[in-house]
């Protein structure tokens, strides 16, 4: 194994490496001439095989489909001729012969003149007939005979042989991606085995001191592998065999080891984290000596996805993905999906596009071109393309979404309205029934539950209360859930609303001061109590709330002029509140009582807060909304929201 190199030396190679940065194209053209033209590996397989394998080859067919003249219903075959002058007013007399005709049986009598052979769908046509009779359209004739009251074209009821497929006919194309249905064309012609394109072995790893494999405890400071099941699902979305190998520390002796283990047994190669260029980042050093030609682009002018790092190790592809889990998928989609596809056989994706307005203004990085996942919900002139707000960190960022926009790397924004092209992630525009833009809220799920069981789909964007406010204004949504608080009348949400917009009154939520069970400073303290205890000891650390935000208005009317340690610590939601508190990064601060609990923290009730609903007013009749205003007051609704701490109003 290869010693690591000096740390000097280290770092010069990184600044190179992130000094050229290279456009998307740029890196994908040189990841793509490192690894073709090669002729990708086949084998042959059993039809039931195949699924969801490439053709290697076109498949012709060796025989025809049907292989003979076939009948379509159960009737008697005839001589058009014989039929001529039927009609309603003159019956023509067929004599039977002696056989049936079944399925699966061939025929032993010619048809002559003036004769009839019944027959049963599926039923080979005898020698001398040229046309069927439906069964419904003739009469017992006794003796033998039937009676035929109309005139029959030739070939009437008749599928003639190879009239589905023609032998020599190319059924299927290389590249084709076998399905049910290309099994049912292959099964059809008679074909067993098929030479299909070797699906790429893929090793997956993931890297970082931090990760703990999703189902174990996490640790403090850890976090769940994310990436280790994301990649390994949208590499066998995409034509390949997924392996993964575990989540591994950085340790660059032992990830080296199994990296170089892994690039013997796989076909591929595919890292997550460790490619920027923070101190424990050594995933991108280890491929840099793996194998020639070794990387081909570190660094790439994307937004999510700069540090992305692309290789070619003794022929095989080797990537290290950023350990954003958004930036992963995202570029995994992006950028290795078409490598994939193409070692797998497989033809180019082929995304679904429409049209939308983005309803904000959207800033953006100079020099990067810049991805932005978003919803789409229906407004009312056309279908609304949601940015989502959370950043490449988020998971929810990529995984909520419906497709993404594109922003120019020359462009620093997007101004609001914008018509934009998405691409969706899905083949189809699914435009959710019920849009809800605002506030979140873990009570508002409870009160959504039942339009779900309805088969009803709700979309909720968070945005904060002032945001859903905004989107309702401009018709965007249906409902905007707000809880603002109004200083000077000293209520909540009424003064809010805006013309178009009515009040729909939701629950209350109680807020309080949280803290650890076991700190003697609070116990059995009120709120005011408590927040003077807070002050009287220095060594006391708070966390806030964000400005405009209502608890932060109740957190400064209890300090007053006071601006205890942590009061800039301004987290932007309860639950964040609730988690400092419980990892001893504050030791008291201000959230809602199901949170706390939820948290195992201690609570002392304060003030409740109005959590309400910002109803469109022009959309009150939508059979959607009457559903959830229906769930909101149902007594199921109502008990449910108070078991989880929350008091209906
Ligand atoms: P890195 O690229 O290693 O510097 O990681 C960037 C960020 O992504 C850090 O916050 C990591 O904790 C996070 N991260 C890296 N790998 C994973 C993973 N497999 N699952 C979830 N998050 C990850
Ligand atoms: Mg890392």
């Amino acid at each position: 194994m290869n010693k690591p190199t000096a740390p000097d030396s280290r770092a010069g190679a990184e600044q190179e490496q992130f000094l050229t940065v290279l456009s998307r194209e740029e890196a994908l053209a040189r990841f793509e001439s490192a690894l073709f033209p090669r002729k990708p590996p086949a084998e042959e397989r059993l039809l039931a095989d195949a699924l969801g394998l490439a053709l290697a080859g076109d498949v012709v067919s060796q025989g025809d489909v049907p292989p003979f003249d076939r009948s379509n219903v159960d009737g008697f075959a005839v001589r058009s001729s014989d039929l001529a002058r039927a009609s309603e007013g003159s019956a023509v007399r067929l004599k039977l012969n002696g056989e049936v005709i079944a399925c699966g049986t061939a025929p032993k009598l010619s048809l002559i003149e003036g004769t009839a052979t019944a027959i049963a769908t599926g039923g080979p046509i005898p020698r001398g007939a040229d046309a069927v009779v439906m069964v419904e359209h003739t009469h017992p004739a006794g003796d033998g005979a039937i009676e035929i009251r109309r005139s029959a074209t030739p070939g009437n009821f008749i599928s003639y042989a190879g009239s589905d497929i023609a032998r020599g006919e190319t059924v299927l194309r290389a590249g084709t991606q076998i399905g049910s249905r290309e099994i049912g064309m292959l099964a059809a012609c008679g074909i067993a085995r098929i030479t299909v394109v070797k699906n790429p072995r893929v090793a997956i790893i993931s890297t970082g001191d931090e990760l703990v494999r999703p189902g174990e405890m996490l640790r403090p400071a850890a976090i769940y592998d994310t990436n280790g099941a994301i990649v390994a699902a949208a590499v066998a979305e995409n034509g390949g065999e997924p392996f993964f190998l575990g989540a591994f520390p950085d340790d660059e002796a032992k990830l080296e080891a199994v990296m170089r283990d892994a690039l013997s047994r796989y076909d591929m190669l595919i890292l997550s984290g460790g490619t920027s260029k923070g101190e424990g980042d050594v995933s991108h050093r280890i491929v840099a000596r793996l194998g020639k030609p070794g990387i081909v682009a570190h660094g790439v002018a994307l937004k999510p996805g700069k540090p992305l790092c692309l290789a070619v190790c003794d022929s095989k592809p080797v990537v290290i993905l950023p350990g954003f889990p958004t930036s992963a998928m995202f570029t995994f989609h992006d950028m290795i999906v078409p490598v994939l596809r193409r070692l797998a056989g497989l033809p180019p994706r082929n995304d679904a596009h429409v049209l939308a307005t983005v309803p904000v203004r959207i800033a953006s990085e100079i020099g990067r071109t810049e991805f932005v996942m978003v919803s789409l919900v229906e407004g009312d002139s056309g279908l609304i393309a949601y940015p989502s707000g959370k950043g490449s960190g988020a998971i929810t960022s990529f995984a909520q979404a419906d497709g993404f926009l594109k922003i120019d790397a020359l462009a620093d924004q997007m101004p609001a309205g914008t018509q934009v092209d998405v691409t969706l992630f899905t083949p189809h525009v699914k435009v959710p029934d019920l849009v809800i833009v605002g506030s979140h809220c873990t009570g508002l799920d409870i009160v959504t539950a039942p339009l779900a069981r309805e088969g009803l789909s709700v979309r909720t964007i968070s945005v904060g209360s002032l945001g859903g406010l905004a989107a309702a204004r401009r018709g965007e949504c249906d409902l905007a859930p707000i809880h603002l608080f109004d200083d000077k009348t000293d209520t909540y949400n009424t003064p809010f609303l805006m013309p178009g917009l009515e009040l729909v009154v939701g629950y209350r939520r109680m807020q309080g001061i949280v803290f650890r069970a076991g700190d003697k400073r609070f116990e059995g303290l009120s709120a005011q109590g408590a927040v003077r205890a807070a002050l009287e000891d220095p060594s006391c650390l708070m966390v806030n709330r964000n400005q405009g935000a209502g608890t932060r208005i109740l957190i400064d009317r209890l300090l007053g002029e006071a601006r205890p340690d942590g009061y800039w610590n301004q987290p932007r939601s309860h639950n964040a509140v609730a988690a400092a508190v419980a990892q001893h990064r504050a030791d008291w601060g201000m959230t809602i009582a199901p949170v706390a609990h939820a948290a195992g923290l201690r609570f002392i009730p304060y003030a409740e807060e109005h959590y309400d609903f910002a109803l469109v007013s022009a959309r009150r009749q939508r059979p959607v909304v009457q559903a959830f205003l229906h769930a909101l007051a149902s007594s199921d609704v109502r008990k449910a929201l108070a078991q989880a701490e929350f008091r209906p109003a």
